[in-house]
């Protein structure tokens, strides 16, 4: 369950993005098929694209990923693939499981492959049958034309393949993305009334950028010749649809976004959803590599098809009660097939608001209406809960009741939203105490909550809290996603001075040497922080304000707290308190604030540092009381 904070004052925000999903598992498919290798940079590093990672490395690719810099290295193969030794498993993604199948056709050998309950559930009809006429074998081992199957690519003739698109683009970008390594030329025919066209465009785009020949000789006969690929560096663009949300927040609360990484030469069609905002009287900038959005007035209803956008659809139902008119959206019975069935999805949840909102045979109306608080179920699909998630940032009381599902396309997107709240964080009565180990911080911190009657939150027992975790569990303090996760599933509580984690009383252990030893290198983990920043960030929201001390409080987590306290004594100063404190041997603490101090500054993400405009205090020669009363006259003013 996630309460959804709501905004407090027009958004500011300048965002990096991850990188797009669409271009991420096509590029990681391209560079695996290519000649030499491929440098991807901006990669999105989320569920769907890990799908992806894990299964071509099935197939023996080389694949090199660095989360943190976010870029992928891929040794390619030039289209000779090792058979994989066990079953694929596409977890809850469309893309892989598709991109991934068509693969059979290069190898003499059965692949199996499998995934999730929802993805066994989605069609993959067409493409199998495309497959079947090009002689790759489909046995199932649940239901006929669905996941969990079996293909056999032994018998491959290549001919030219007709294949329906009023289902999924998809299909067809995934037989484009393997033709240019078939032993000949072969010709696709797209028929029907075929849904997101963009995605076919994006896919024959990319395959031009790593040498492919793709013949478009008609609207949709597509030619592709055996030339094989070329690996290079490649830079991926900013994901759009992830980009709508915050688009779509900063249009209907008449603030400003801006968004990096995407501009004018995208090749993403959900960018496409800044037109339609324009159209609802926002104001929308295009350069080279960035757009902003600024919304000016209440934004206009609108009529409008999105059959070529269709995932940003559940984003424009997010704003559609706050416009001055109805919003329809037409075009798009076919979403009924994606993560959930998101018309049902997006009519049957605004319901719950009190909103005026219905299905129509192909799309759904949303009338104006100011939106109740009241639960959300996300259907375990991401584009739901994130757009619920925008909705919430004008509304008081939604909660998002399983918001983890966002990672399946962006697992930071909680971090983004909260970006948007920075701008209203100065009407907060927060008080914000940094400075290194022993500096007093806690003892003035507890002093000065008590006087401005403000609650206290000690960020260095969350801190705490999950090193004694990763001890626990005995995991390796620097493993960043076993780190990241174990801090995910973390729930951390004060009682007085007592810290409950995952309803354990800790207090003491969070404490001990062990922990000492390690919480500076788990405290360096994006991951972690991203997700305890959060928390910090959400308990002085719902409160008001607070008075929070920790080491990044006034740099990174309240960079507009009401006053920033920066609180520093000697070394030895330090390490004397600590001694007094705990009976134990100074020099020996003094060793160990020192490294603590060293990790915690030269950090690449919040390093400790002086905030620009804190006051700091100096408190070697001070007493405890002198110190408080300095804060306190600066707080007061
Ligand atoms: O304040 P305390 O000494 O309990 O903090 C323990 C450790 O937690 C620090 O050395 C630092 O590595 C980390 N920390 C942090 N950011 C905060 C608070 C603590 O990195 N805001």
């Amino acid at each position: 369950m996630l309460r959804i904070d709501s905004l407090r004052k027009a958004p500011n925000a300048e965002l990096q993005l991850p990188g797009s999903k669409s271009i991420t598992n096509r590029a990681l498919i391209i560079a695996s098929l290519a000649e030499g290798t491929t440098s991807l940079s901006r990669a999105l590093f989320a569920e769907d694209t890990l799908a992806m990672i894990d299964c071509l490395k099935s197939f023996g690719i080389s694949i090199e990923a660095n989360q943190p810099m976010e870029t992928i290295d891929v040794t390619g193969t030039n289209g000779k693939l090792d058979a994989p030794q066990d079953s694929l498993w596409v977890r809850q993604s469309g893309t892989t499981a598709r991109f991934i199948l068509p693969i059979s056709a290069l190898i003499t050998a059965p692949i199996q492959v499998d995934g999730d309950a929802q993805i066994r559930s989605r069609p993959q009809e067409d493409l199998l049958r495309a497959l079947n006429q090009l002689g790759v074998e489909v046995a199932y081992s649940g239901e006929p034309s669905h996941l969990p199957l079996t293909l056999n690519g032994s018998n491959l003739k290549v001919k030219d393949i007709k294949i329906s698109g009023d289902t999924s683009s998809q299909y067809l970008s995934a037989l484009l993305l393997v033709s240019p390594c078939l032993p000949q030329k072969i010709t696709f025919t797209l028929e029907g009334n075929a849904v997101s066209l963009p995605y076919i465009d994006m896919t024959i785009e990319m395959m031009r950028s790593f040498g492919a020949i793709v013949e478009i000789d008609e609207p949709n006969t597509f030619t592709v010749h055996p030339t094989g690929y070329t690996g290079r560096d490649y830079e991926i663009e900013t994901d759009a649809s992830t980009a709508s949300y915050f688009f779509a927040a900063a249009a209907v609360s008449q603030g400003r976004v801006v968004i990096d990484g995407i501009g004018e030469n995208s090749i993403q069609g959900d960018i496409g959803f800044i037109n339609i905002l324009e159209q609802m009287g926002a104001k929308v900038t295009i350069g080279a590599d960035s757009i902003e959005v600024s919304g000016q007035n209440q934004l206009k209803g609108i009529e409008v098809s999105m059959r070529e956008l269709s995932d940003t659809a559940p984003t424009l139902a997010a704003i559609a009660p706050y416009c001055s008119g109805t919003v329809r959206v037409t075009d798009i019975g076919f979403i009924k097939n994606k993560e959930s069935d998101r018309v049902s999805a997006v009519v049957t949840e605004m319901k719950k608001l009190g909103i005026d909102a219905r299905a129509e045979e192909d799309g759904f109306v949303i009338e104006p209406g100011m939106p109740i608080g009241n639960v959300i179920h996300s259907y375990d699909d991401h584009r739901i809960a994130m757009a619920f998630t925008v909705l919430g940032l004008l509304a008081e009381g939604v909660v998002i009741d399983d918001a983890n599902c966002v990672a399946k396309t962006c697992p930071e997107f909680y971090e983004h939203i909260d970006t948007l709240r920075l701008e209203g964080d100065e009407e907060l009565a927060i008080l914000a105490i940094d400075g290194p180990a022993g500096s007093g911080k806690s003892s003035l911190a507890k002093l000065l909550a008590q006087e401005l009657q403000l609650e206290y939150l000690d960020t260095g027992a969350m801190y705490r809290s999950v090193a004694a975790e990763v001890i626990a569990a005995n995991i390796d303090p620097e493993a960043y996603r076993e780190v990241t996760q174990i801090t995910d599933n973390i729930d951390i509580s004060f009682n007085g001075q007592e810290v409950f984690v995952n309803a354990k009383n800790l207090t003491k252990q969070i404490r001990s040497p062990e922990v000492n030893s390690i919480v500076s290198y788990v405290a360096a983990n994006p991951g972690v922080r991203a997700i305890l920043r959060r928390a910090q960030r959400s308990w002085a929201r719902q409160r008001g304000g607070g008075v929070l001390e920790g080491r990044d409080i006034g740099s990174v987590v309240f960079p507009k707290a009401k006053l920033k306290v920066y609180v520093t004594a000697t070394p030895e100063e330090r390490a004397h308190r600590r001694s007094l404190e705990s009976g134990r041997d100074m020099k020996e603490i003094l060793n160990e604030i020192q490294e603590r101090d060293e990790i915690d500054s030269s950090r690449t993400d919040s390093p400790l540092s002086v905030s620009s405009n804190a006051i700091v205090v100096d408190t070697t020669d001070k007493t405890l009381s002198e110190v408080a009363n300095e804060v306190l006259r600066n707080f007061n003013v």
